[in-house]
This record gives structure tokens, C-alpha cells and sequence, in this order.
């Protein structure tokens, strides 16, 4: 039982006499502390003093710092270490995923259009209908109608025919649309395909619903118009619940700071606004992203450090080389496997990621850019490299490749001696592991996928996280993926000699993440100076068996010495 104390010691009435400025506002005692500081590995106590750690260390010490006002906190002898970063996620589509239809779940075509069908029910004429999450290599039963593996649009449409539905593949890399919205969007026979995007046809040239990587925008752009005819303060306000949603869903999960991979400068200054207000619950760390037009004009004024707190900061820049992949859209080097002749889409040309790197570099913001193909993965560390030459090491810049999934084995090393960050994703080796040997062949999967030991090895930092909504946004799976290998359900390893060891996937979810960010000096461990950013867990993460990562539960997330989740029972 986690519990306020009231502490009637010698040492209380011996300390009480210390100015307030010596004593501390909460002392944590009886806690098995890992602390991911190399100095000073382990720990009974802590005292936390204006939302910062005063002093970790022993129990006798931290009672030192115990003043009339101190709270005292006994931990129970339960695992307390750094709270957990999420290093890669989407944080208001987090919280949007926890308002739409949720397909992760769904098991079958079927199953998805029977949920469209209730939400028509409820739904006023016009309301779109969104959902997320769908996967069509997660059904057991396949589609009635299907065209390269996709379902088609027929019985989705006569379920919902005056709502138009959008649902957002699991990837987060196509979507799928029925009639309602392809009429809005104004998608006919003709309709040609966009530059790096596919509308999926069938086979007498009829679009089945299914759109892919910059195809996405046609659809999207038609549910951008419905939005944009809402009454704003409404739509704030929804975004606003979101939000809520998201906080809610990562404290109790253990996390404390949110590296969110992009929003527009509109949501960046709606989040400011919010650490201003003191109604951010853990910190966030925001990546600018739009298309190079929308954030030239605003490249050198969006640069925020450490606001309200360090609640909120944005240092960095996202874009994109390539699709996911699942949907054949990661950038090869070499054709695909299962789709000869095919290499995949490069989704934001080469000479416009150039420009936001020049961009990023003037404004002194790390760039982060989603490559998942070998191929796409070796243009942007050969652009990389160009930059970094012109900087004093590789290290001031520490730009990244979020994703860096799939590496030819000759350009990993080069990660290393440019000081490139790696922002991969425990929990998505174990997701695609299904699939991936089919996509790569065996020689491309096994040497170059996920390739956490390899890029390890080369003095790579691995940045760590889920990408949530496309995965659960907990860090417990996505740590039991890195240090196994293997799926929770059906016992799947994925090459296992590029498993990471238990100390190097916590460091990657904790100070890893912190130094992704320039955040080593305030995050991702417990020392002192450093902010009071801590988790109590119920099983030791560093001795637990691996299985019991996956049962461990969150007892109490504290951001900056407020407690923000704390488990009933506990
Ligand atoms: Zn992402």
C-alpha cells in the first residue's frame, strides 16, 4: 500500500528546524529504485523538491530533507524507476483512436461492417463515420469480394449509405472509403492516381474503396471540408477531450513525457496554450510536420524549449521518405519479395526532404524523417551525412530516422559514425513479424529488419516507442517485444540474436528517448538536479522473468513530484 506517513521520528523533530528551502515537498521511502544512471544504478529513496529530484539515495539521507510540510510517501519495497518516454506516437490521434471505431480487435471484414452498421444507426445524415485500426492480415476469414488482398467497398456502402465512412488502416499508411465519401471526394472511373499513392481498382478500373499512401488525401481532403464547415469552438473542444483522453490513457500506463511525431503549427500552438494552463498532465515533446509551404513562414518561430515547465517543447522537424510495410509502401533497394518488380513508393521526393533539412539546419531543429525501406533508410543517411559534415560533430545535431526498419547491412555502421538516432519501435517487430519474411525473403528479414543488436554494436542510441494509434501506446509490450522477439499471443520469434538485453531496452524507453531529444540533463533517469519524472511498477523490471513484464502493472506515474495515476489499490 502506497501512503501518505505521518512520520513521527527523531529525525523529523531534529530536521524540522531546516529553512524550507533545505527540505523536501515529497520524500519516497521503502523503494527498490533503478535509477538508468551509470553512477549510481541503485536506490532505496528519494526527495523531490520544487518537481525536482533533491536527492536519491538512502533512506537516512532523504529523512535529512523531511521539513513540517514534507509528505512522505512509502513505496512498499514495489520497483520505482524513471518514468517511461514514449519516443515515437501520435498523441492527439491517441486520444482520437479512444473516440472512433476501434478495429485492432476485429478479426474479420465482417466484424468491421457490422460495427459501421450500429454507428449509421446512431449517426445524423452526413456525420462521418471513422474508425481505425483495421488489418486484413489480422482476419481469420477473408473478404467475400477481394482485390490484391483488399476487401471492396460493396457491403461496406449499402450499410452506410448516407454517412460517408473513412477507415484508417492499422498502418497508418492507407485508408478505405465507401461510396457515400468517394462521391464527396468526387472519385470516379477517371480519377488517376496521385504522385506516390494508389487508388486500389478493380479489375474493370472501378476504385474498391481502398486508398493508399498519398491517395489517402482525396478522401481526407473531402472529410477536411466537412470539418472546416463545423462550428470551430466545437471542434476545439473535441480536440480538447481528446487530449484528455491521450493524457489519461499514457499515465496510466506509466508514461511521463510524449515525443509526439508530428502536429501543424496550429495544434503546436493549441498545445502551448494548454501548458500554459497547467492542463498538460505529462510533457510533451512536439515535432513541427506540414508540407514544406505551410512550414517555411514558420520554421524560425516554432522552436520552443522547455515552456511552462518543460511541459511542452518543440525542437525538430518530421517528414517522410516512404509508406509502411504492410501495405507495399516501404522503399526497397531490391523489389519485394511477394510483389515482383516492385520496390515501393518514395512518398515526399528527395529535393523537397532536402529543403526541410536546410530548413531544420538554419533553425537549429533536429530532423526527424519516417524511412522503413532500405532503400529509403540509405538516401536519407547519405543526406544526412551532407549536413552533419557541415556541423562541428555528428553528435550536436543527433537527427533521426524514425522507423529505420528495414536497413541493408552495410549502411548500419554508418548510423553509428554519424551519430544518426535510431527512433524504432519495440513492439512493431513483433506486430509485422508475420508478414515480413514474405515482404523481404529470408536473407533481407534476417540481417537487416529491426536490427536492434546490429545497430547496438555500432554505438547506435536506439530511441524506443509504439507509434501508438497504429500500436497500444504501452511501453510494457513494447519492452517485452525488444528484449524477446516474440508475440504475446502465439509465441512467433522474430530472429532473436537481435534481441536487445533488459538494460538496454529500458535504457532505450527512458534515457535513451531523453538524449533523442537534447533531454539527458532533465529526463530518462533518476538523478539529482533532474526532474522528478518517476513510475511505480508491481514487478522489478530488471530481474522480472520475461513473461512478467507482460503481467507487471503500473501502480503510480508522478510528473514532476505530483502524482498523475495512482492504481486503486495500490
Ligand atoms: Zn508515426
Amino acid at each position: 500500500m502506497f501512503r501518505f506517513l505521518f512520520y513521527t521520528s527523531v529525525l523529523l523533530i531534529l530536521f524540522n528546524a531546516c529553512t524550507s528551502k533545505d527540505t523536501a515537498d515529497v520524500i519516497i521511502l521503502n523503494a527498490d529504485i533503478y535509477t538508468v544512471d551509470a553512477a549510481n544504478p541503485y536506490a532505496n529513496a528519494l526527495a523531490i523538491q520544487n518537481g525536482r529530484i533533491k536527492y536519491i539515495g538512502t533512506t537516512e539521507e532523504c529523512l535529512k530533507l523531511k521539513g513540517k510540510e514534507t509528505s512522505i510517501f512509502d513505496a512498499g519495497n514495489s520497483f520505482l524507476m524513471p518514468g517511461f518516454i514514449e519516443g515515437h506516437g501520435h498523441f492527439s490521434a491517441l486520444g482520437e483512436s479512444l473516440q472512433i471505431l476501434n478495429f485492432n480487435a476485429s478479426r474479420s471484414w465482417d466484424d468491421i461492417i457490422g460495427q459501421v452498421e450500429n454507428a449509421a444507426k446512431n449517426a445524423r445524415p452526413g456525420d462521418w463515420i471513422i474508425g481505425r485500426g483495421w488489418h486484413q492480415e489480422k482476419w481469420i476469414e477473408q473478404p467475400e469480394e477481394e482485390v490484391f488482398g483488399f476487401p471492396v467497398h460493396h457491403q461496406l456502402s449499402a450499410v452506410s449509405p448516407d454517412n460517408p465512412v473513412l477507415l484508417h488502416h492499422a498502418s497508418g499508411h492507407a485508408l478505405f472509403a465507401n461510396l457515400k465519401a468517394m462521391e464527396l471526394a468526387g472519385v470516379q472511373l477517371e480519377t488517376p492516381d496521385p504522385k506516390g499513392g494508389i487508388i486500389v481498382r478493380d479489375i474493370s478500373g472501378m476504385p474498391t474503396g481502398m486508398f493508399q499512401e498519398n491517395a489517402e488525401d482525396i478522401i481526407m481532403y473531402a472529410y477536411q471540408s466537412y470539418l472546416d464547415d463545423l462550428d470551430q469552438d466545437e471542434l476545439f473542444n473535441v480536440w480538447k477531450e481528446r487530449i484528455n483522453l491521450a493524457q489519461e490513457e499514457c499515465l496510466k500506463k506509466g508514461i511521463t513525457s510524449f515525443q509526439d511525431a508530428g502536429s501543424d503549427y496550429k495544434m503546436i500552438e493549441s498545445y502551448k496554450k494548454l501548458a500554459q494552463n497547467s492542463e498538460l498532465q505529462l510533457r510533451m515533446w512536439v515535432m513541427l510536420r506540414d508540407n514544406y509551404k505551410k512550414m517555411a513562414p514558420v520554421a524560425d518561430k516554432v522552436r520552443t524549449i522547455g515552456f511552462a515547465d518543460h511541459y511542452f517543447t518543440c525542437r525538430a522537424i518530421k517528414t517522410a521518405l516512404d509508406g509502411a510495410l504492410g501495405s507495399y509502401g516501404a522503399w526497397l533497394l531490391k523489389p519485394y519479395n511477394d510483389k515482383p518488380g516492385y520496390s515501393g513508393e518514395n512518398t515526399i521526393s528527395l529535393e523537397t526532404v532536402d529543403s526541410i533539412a536546410g530548413m531544420a539546419f538554419a533553425n537549429d531543429m533536429q530532423l526527424c524523417v519516417h524511412a522503413i525501406g532500405d532503400r529509403a533508410n540509405r538516401e536519407i543517411i547519405d543526406l544526412y551525412e551532407l549536413y552533419l559534415q557541415k556541423s562541428d560533430s555528428p553528435s550536436a545535431l543527433r537527427w533521426r530516422i524514425e522507423h529505420a526498419q528495414h536497413l541493408n547491412p552495410d549502411d548500419i555502421p554508418r548510423i553509428g559514425e554519424l551519430g544518426i538516432i535510431a527512433s524504432m519501435q519495440g513492439i512493431h517487430c513483433t506486430s509485422d513479424a508475420p508478414f515480413v519474411v514474405s515482404r523481404l525473403g529470408e536473407e533481407r528479414a534476417k540481417y537487416g529488419a529491426y536490427a536492434w543488436r546490429s545497430l547496438l554494436d555500432s554505438n547506435v542510441v536506439i530511441a524506443n516507442g509504439t507509434d501508438t494509434p497504429v500500436e497500444d501506446v504501452d511501453p510494457l509490450k513494447s519492452l517485452y517485444a525488444s528484449v524477446t522477439r516474440k508475440r504475446a499471443d502465439n509465441g512467433l520469434i522474430f530472429y532473436p540474436e537481435q534481441r536487445m538485453t533488459r538494460a538496454e531496452a529500458i535504457y532505450s524507453y527512458t534515457l535513451g528517448n531523453a538524449f533523442a531529444a537534447f533531454e539527458e540533463d532533465l529526463k530518462g533517469s533518476l538523478t539529482a538536479g533532474k526532474l522528478a519524472d518517476l513510475v511505480i511498477l508491481s514487478n522489478n523490471l530488471s530481474t522480472c522473468s520475461d513473461e512478467e513484464i507482460l503481467s507487471t502493472k503500473v501502480l503510480l506515474t508522478m510528473v514532476g513530484g505530483k502524482v498523475r495515476y495512482q492504481d486503486p489499490e495500490f
